[in-house]
């Protein structure tokens, strides 16, 4: 037996308790049916249906909203120890699953098993990471004024909303949810339409490691019913949005009417700049990792290769070679190196801009073509001779594909990474110190690597400038979104205080 047959049989026994029941909402530790009825969702791989999923639309939101309108209190107030334990029992619980969180994932939504046996554990770091932070997530400073101590803590904010995209769907959830929790907020989540298995095993995981019923509600639906509803709560005091740029600001303006504090994690079409004189052979190795690993269905992704001109030909070349030699296949076959893409409305954008590409006066270098009907699978492409005007050069394409830009000078160079709506991610290759310095002082980029791919840090910011979003995840910068500031003023002495009124 092929470790491909191995893994389709493991998967095919973590499925049929799905076939059976479908995926039920999880609500105050309830499972509950959509009040829509189902909707199904299908594989890409072979376009099969791989369960009914509960449709949830505004009143399944309300209910979820207020079981975490309930549960606040007491789980704010649980003794920080206790949430932190709980935390980590969850981490372990992701491990003790993470082949069938893995196999799960890699089923709904095309991504290889190579990259997402790996997406389970981050997962699962994410809650460690966080456990750690709980018992000092509230402490604060204190501020001396020549009348008043004052003292600031920190106090979770409430209720919050989390609203995650297909793309890596596990590892995204797990990004938010932990902090909230760790902070000692309860959570309502609506996972992606086109993946709801893996959020369903989180919230039983969650649950199974004691964690309250309420304090993890998970509400499946469409983005303009469930999500829409999940914005304009009352009771929801903050949602942590990832997904596309248009739909963040969407999550604006639902949210206006409840003055709900937002952060967006949204889209990206991040340049990788290479100059002459960078280790080039690592500077290939991680172009191409930045752009064809995960489907290229990644917001760091670098999206956009500005080579300079002098080692362009040779460089694109190299490029070529190994892109036409990458794997496309099965995603549960240890092999693959890109799966089918997730859905058939996103096939039809990435694939759409194949033609886009030859009518804007560039050329298909590598790939450009699809593979076999079985499923939603594309050949990594790469577009070369391309100017910063062309729409492959402005627009997220959100898949296993590369757009290459010439530039001669370090100016130029700078001007057309700058010159774009997004500024999430940068990635610079060079060997100059200084210019290094100099380049990422004005690349606009919430995130910029220097001869590096992307390394993610978990104390450290992640999040976008300009279009690509607004705050930031990590470290302590995750508390400041889930928590309120509070300033208690005490007074040292008897000062003066102005009297009104008085004779
Ligand atoms: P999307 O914006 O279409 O959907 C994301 C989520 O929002 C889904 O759960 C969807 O149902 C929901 N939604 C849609 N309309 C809504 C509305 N009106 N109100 C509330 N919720 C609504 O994004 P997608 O296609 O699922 O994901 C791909 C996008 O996500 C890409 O643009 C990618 O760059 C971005 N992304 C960003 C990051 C980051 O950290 N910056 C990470 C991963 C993905």
């Amino acid at each position: 037996m092929t470790v491909l047959d191995d893994n389709l049989k493991k998967l095919d026994g973590f499925l049929a308790r799905f076939r059976d029941t479908g995926i039920r909402n999880r609500i105050g530790g309830q499972d509950v049916t959509g009040s829509a009825g189902v909707f199904q969702s299908t594989s890409p791989v072979d376009k099969s249906v791989i369960c009914d999923v509960a449709h949830g639309t505004a009143e399944d939101i309300d209910a979820a909203a207020n079981a975490a309108h309930e549960a606040f209190a007491a789980w704010r107030d649980l003794p920080a120890l206790q949430r932190k334990k709980i935390l980590i029992r969850i981490a372990d619980g992701i491990e003790a699953r993470a082949e069938e969180i893995a196999l799960c994932e890699c089923w709904d939504t095309g991504q290889a098993y190579k990259f997402m046996s790996k997406a389970a554990l981050r997962g699962a770091e994410n809650f460690r990471y966080f456990a750690d932070q709980v018992e000092s997530a509230r402490d604060g400073q204190h501020l001396k004024s020549p009348t008043l101590m004052n003292i600031t803590t920190r106090t979770p904010i409430g209720p919050v909303g989390v609203i995650t995209p297909w793309n890596t769907p596990f590892m995204l959830s797990t990004w938010k949810i932990a902090p909230a929790l760790a902070a000692g907020c309860t959570v309502v989540h609506k996972p992606a339409e086109a993946s709801p298995l893996t959020a369903r095993l989180l919230v039983e995981i969650a649950e199974e490691a004691g964690l309250p019923p309420g304090v993890l509600n998970t509400v499946n639906g469409f983005g303009e019913g469930a999500g829409k509803a999940l914005c304009e709560h009352p009771k929801i005091k903050a949602i942590a949005f990832v997904g596309e740029s248009r739909t963040g600001s969407l999550i604006t303006k639902q949210g206006a009417d409840t003055l709900k504090r937002n952060h967006l994690e949204l889209g990206g079409k991040n340049p990788v700049i290479v100059f002459d004189d960078a280790d080039l052979d690592r500077a290939l190795d991680a172009a191409i990792f930045m752009i064809y690993s995960i489907n290229g269905e990644r917001c760091t992704s670098s999206s956009r290769l500005l080579v300079q001109d002098t080692i362009r030909a040779e460089f694109e070349a190299k490029l070529v070679e190994r892109v036409n030699n990458i794997t496309v296949g099965h995603p549960l076959d240890p092999a693959t190196e890109i799966g089918p893409l997730v859905t058939e409305e996103h096939f039809n954008k990435v694939t759409s801009y194949f033609d886009i590409a030859r009518e804007d006066g560039a050329r298909v270098a590598a790939g450009g073509v699809t593979v076999g009907d079985e499923g939603y699978f594309v050949r990594p492409t790469l577009f070369t001779g391309a100017n910063n005007r062309m729409r492959i050069a402005q627009e997220e394409i959100f898949g296993p594909v590369l757009t290459s830009i010439p530039f001669s000078t370090e100016e130029e160079a700078l001007q057309i990474a700058n010159d774009i709506p997004y500024g999430l991610t940068g990635y610079v290759w060079t060997n100059d110190l200084t210019r290094a310095l100099r380049f990422t002082d004005k690349l606009e980029a919430g995130m910029i690597w220097v001869n590096s791919e992307n390394v993610r840090h978990l104390p450290a910011p992640f999040g976008g400038v300009k279009a690509s979003g607004i705050g930031r995840d990590g470290g302590d910068w995750s508390f400041e979104f889930y928590m309120e500031q509070k300033n208690i003023a005490f007074a040292t002495g008897r000062h003066r205080i102005t009297r009104l009124g008085a004779l």
